[in-house]
């Protein structure tokens, strides 16, 4: 049976021009081959260092930013082959959820307009029942009913985000991308947040695609983990293979287990620090996109890049060395 969502070797490049006459001398290479899939209820997060490309990966699923190369299949459709009328039908059925909330509500518009929109917009309902239905959402986040006469500014960081989050349940989706929702929030709030998106992923049998860059986040939440790197996937763990100790992880994985501020017991036995920062994304290191700062780094690392076999890119942790003795 083929899974919900399959991207298949996806790429956003980001074309850099320069020299005279401005032609293309290079790109950012955002997102990198990657491929993996997401079953139908499943909660995958998508975790990595900042300008690891999992944000940009994450819109390229809704086509919020144009792939280069490869393909996104959506319950057996294939989205990058969609027209606009297309995409828009399909849009009903995936929605996103973003950092700052506020930079997506409309200031001069009240909270009830707000969350009225999505039902105009995709004729869901008679426009006499809207102002019920929006009650009911707001009721279902956990706001207040008088909240649909106020404006955005009149609500607090973690209200504000159960109203970015009302708006993408508006239209009753089956897949939800949730771009690092509670980072912007007070460690206190962020816990409100994931109980409600823990709660209505099960109420509403829904699928998330949830980017973070916080490993604690990705544990409680999510089922699986891509681990992302310079916007190449270095290794899939199921949630138990995390929360394992006697687990072989991906170097970087470890690296940012190690990292991760300690709110639960750390498997790991030795702080691992990575040397310097992120190279860019327009050179990226060949080989292993990881050999410049990884800890375990042997000479094939620099000139081959691992492919992913056994949901782990690496020379060391895959299976071809394994088989041969390697350790
Ligand atoms: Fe480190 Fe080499 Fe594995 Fe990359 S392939 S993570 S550089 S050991």
């Amino acid at each position: 049976m083929s899974s919900f969502i399959r991207i298949q070797n996806l790429s956003v490049f980001y074309p850099i021009y320069g020299g005279l006459l401005g032609r293309r001398v290079g790109d950012v290479k955002a997102v990198n081959d990657v491929s993996f899939t997401i079953e139908k209820g499943e909660v995958l997060g998508l975790v990595g260092e900042s300008g690891c490309g999992k944000s940009t990966l994450g819109k390229a699923f809704l086509r919020l930013i144009e792939p280069s190369k490869g393909e996104i299949y959506f319950d057996g459709q294939e989205v990058t082959k969609m027209n606009a009328d297309s995409l828009r039908k399909l849009r009903k059925r995936m929605q996103m959820i973003f950092q700052d909330p506020f930079s997506s509500l409309n200031p001069r518009m009240k909270v009830g307009s707000i969350l009225a929109e999505p039902f105009i917009i995709h004729k869901l309902c008679p426009r006499s029942e809207i102002e019920q239905r929006v009650r009911e959402l707001l009721k279902i986040v956990g706001l207040r009913p008088e909240s649909y006469d106020k404006y955005p500014h009149e609500f607090s960081g973690g209200q504000r985000q159960r109203i970015g989050i009302a708006r993408a349940l508006a239209v009753k989706p089956d897949f939800i991308v949730a771009d690092e929702p509670v980072s912007a929030l007070d460690v206190s709030i962020q816990s409100q947040i994931l109980n409600l998106l823990k709660t209505l992923q099960k109420d509403f049998k829904l699928t998330y695609l949830f980017v973070s860059h916080d490993l604690n986040v990705i544990r409680y939440l999510c089922d699986r983990v891509v681990v992302m790197y310079l916007g190449r996937v270095m290794e899939v763990l199921t949630r138990e293979q995390l929360q394992n100790p006697n687990h072989k992880m991906h170097p970087y994985t470890e690296a940012l287990i190690s990292a991760a501020p300690k709110k639960h017991p750390d498997h790991v036995k030795k702080q691992i620090a990575l040397a310097g920062d992120i190279p860019s994304p327009a050179r990226p290191p060949s080989g292993c996109v990881f050999h410049t700062r990884c800890p375990e780094a042997i000479d094939i690392c620099k000139t081959e890049i691992p492919v992913l076999e056994n949901s782990v890119a690496c020379h060391l942790r895959g299976p071809r060395l394994k088989m041969t003795g390697g350790s």
